[in-house]
């Protein structure tokens, strides 16, 4: 078959074959690009099939570098819903605002469309093995199509990757190995693998991105064979973005469309390696050695396709913008409720970013635009849990229920991984109460039972610390919520507790409490702090009753870091009855967090006796 392609460098615009590298440029380190013949293009594809059948990414075969079709590993990727939603759009103010929701393809993620080109060229190539560097999205898809193909995939992971993100991987087969390194290290590996087995290195590189066409194809026949005014995606390496306007263009050139809408980039403010490159009108990227935002997909420092992508928005007549985190979990839950499109953070950053691109008059409220959404909110849940509180579970009657819904809780605002200066000094009652009612929707009248212990717990903190900050406070606010119910009438009081602890001996505590009004005093060693204060009220409880709970389950968060930072417990109680309770403290100290949660425990289980 004649070649319709040629490999080449973007920056020194070397050729090389498909058998000599399909990576990076052995020259000068750049990414590779494939340039199709767009006349022998034009001869060899069939129009009539594709404006007569139905959208899928194996519909678009003939535009893929791919030079044997008998080896397709496909998992019916693609074909997935371009969603407009009037909430949404009025929301937004963009009367044409469409979603193209990437989170349906099979692994829950664009990557799909590149790994249907990217392991099919594997197969063609006689891989023997398949290695690539990664720490979520990219293994599971690339682990997938291995899988399929009957290839096996070598993923290579810095050591401190949770489990969770791997357990797809982990579950299609992928060989998961752990590097005690950072995630740069990782990709030199993975390459130095690929060299030393000789397996295919899968990834961002050139043969992935032909993949990611078939999102714009899909788009155009989706609006009827209309296209678009602007696409906007979220970027990590580019390289999804790249292939996107790179569909547009070539489908220009073959006269299939006649322009092409203007590509717009988007990052998060904390990884921001292209936006600022692009409007100081450089070529290359701004390398990021630490990015620190929380979404994930697109935390990237060193994008692997920085200047094809500059040179194409640009060519496009497009544009670039940032936006911080917590702007982009707002959208993220617009999306969700408005739209029903659950997508991971990374996902939602276009449509975060619509506010300012509209102030600027980068786009206007005419524009036709398409988001892309490109993974599902599934792949990052702990994410999207941030902007709700934690709710407490309530007790098994209706009565109860009835009391939830009456709190007020479901209504609360959250922000959890906000750390911005709340209050700076100690707050009055009436500052409290604003607070608490313009930032977080608790109303204080309806609630004057869980206002006052609110205010009593933020000034028991103030005791402790100079200042507040927002995470804190709603911390506090959400622990008083759950918990207020059983500290009416409470039984339990910690009076006082004054502990040692040692380096190279047990801790000590001696607790004050107050049991049913009566004044006791215990001492206890214990392995630790919260151990020995534990251990300490537990003898002093066991002076007045036979009642014991035991501690089946301890769980501490830092709420917004630092070494000063408060600390959230969350423990799981049970009694001899198999009755069971979690409850959480919260308090710049771990101690004092423990025995707030201790004492909330062995109130409500001795309820239930
Ligand atoms: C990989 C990924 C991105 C970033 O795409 P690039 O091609 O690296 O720019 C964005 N969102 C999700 C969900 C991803 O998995
Ligand atoms: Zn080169």
């Amino acid at each position: 078959m004649t070649t319709i392609y040629t490999i080449e460098c973007v920056k020194c615009k070397t050729q090389f074959t498909e058998e000599e590298t399909i990576t990076r440029c052995l020259k000068c380190g750049q990414a590779l690009d494939i340039i199709f013949d767009i006349e022998t293009l034009k001869k060899n594809i069939n129009v009539y099939n594709i404006t007569n059948t139905p959208i899928s990414a194996v519909k678009y075969l003939d535009f893929y570098p791919l030079k044997d079709k008998q080896n397709i590993i496909s998992l019916d990727e693609g074909a997935t819903p371009l969603i407009q939603s009037k909430e949404l759009s009025k929301k937004y103010g963009i009367k044409n605002l469409y979603i193209k929701n990437e989170g349906a393809n099979p692994t829950g993620v664009f990557k799909d469309r590149g790994s249907l080109v990217e392991i099919s060229k594997a197969v063609e190539l006689g891989a023997t093995g398949i290695v690539v560097a990664s720490t979520g999205n990219m293994a599971a898809s690339v682990s997938a199509y291995s899988a399929r193909a009957g290839i096996p995939c070598y993923v290579i992971v810095p050591d401190t990757t949770p489990l969770g993100k791997l357990s797809q991987s982990l579950a299609y087969g992928g060989n998961v190995i752990k590097v005690r390194g950072t995630y740069a290290d990782c990709v030199k590996l993975s390459s130095e693998m690929a060299e030393k087995y000789g397996y295919l290195l899968a990834g961002d590189y050139a043969f992935r991105g032909e993949g990611q066409k078939s999102i714009a194809y899909e788009i155009i026949e989706q609006l009827h064979w209309n296209v678009p005014d602007v696409i906007i995606a979220p970027v990590g390496c580019g390289t999804n973005l790249y292939g996107i306007a790179k569909g547009f263009f070539e489908w220009k050139e073959l006269g299939l469309i006649d322009r092409v809408p203007r590509i717009i980039g988007t990052q998060p403010e904390k990884a921001d390696t292209l936006c600022s490159a692009f409007h100081a009108h450089e070529k290359e990227q701004r390398t990021i050695q630490f990015p620190s935002s929380l979404c994930g997909a697109v935390n990237i420092g060193a994008p692997l396709d920085d200047m094809k992508l500059l040179n194409i928005i640009r060519e496009s007549n497009g544009s670039f913008e940032i936006i911080d985190d917590t702007t982009v979990l707002t959208s993220q839950k617009d999306m969700a409720m408005l739209a029903s499109v659950f997508t991971e953070p990374s996902g939602a950053i276009p449509v975060a970013c619509l506010e300012k691109l509209k102030e600027k008059k980068v786009i206007s409220e005419d524009d036709v635009v398409v988001c892309i959404a490109t993974g599902v909110g599934l792949k990052d849940s702990h994410s999207a849990t941030i902007l709700f509180p934690d709710f407490p579970a309530v007790e098994n009657s209706i009565d109860d229920i009835a009391d939830f819904l009456d709190s007020g809780i479901l209504e609360l605002k959250s922000d959890k991984n906000n750390s911005e200066i709340l209050f700076s000094t100690k707050p009055s009652v009436q500052s409290i109460k604003e607070v608490a009612e313009t930032l977080f929707g608790f109303n204080a009248e309806k609630n004057k039972q869980f206002f006052k212990e609110l205010c009593d717990e933020v000034f028991v903190f103030f005791e402790r610390r100079t200042e507040m900050k927002k995470g804190e406070f709603q911390a506090i606010l959400e622990e008083v919520i759950a918990n207020t119910k059983d500290e009416t009438n409470s039984i339990l009081k910690i009076i006082d507790v004054v502990g040692t602890h040692y380096l190279n001996k047990k801790a000590q505590a001696t607790v004050t409490i107050d049991f049913k009004g009566k004044e006791i005093t215990a001492n206890a060693t214990g392995t630790g702090s919260v151990d020995a204060a534990i251990s300490a009220i537990e003898n002093a409880l066991s002076q007045q009753t036979e009642y014991k709970i035991n501690l089946d389950d301890f769980e501490v968060n830092v709420q917004n870091g630092g070494l000063d930072a408060s600390v959230r417990v969350k423990i799981t109680f049970s009694d001899a009855n198999k009755n069971r309770v979690t409850v959480t403290g919260v308090s710049p100290d771990l101690v004092v967090a423990s025995l707030m949660a201790y004492t909330k425990g062995f109130i409500r289980l001795y309820k239930k006796q």
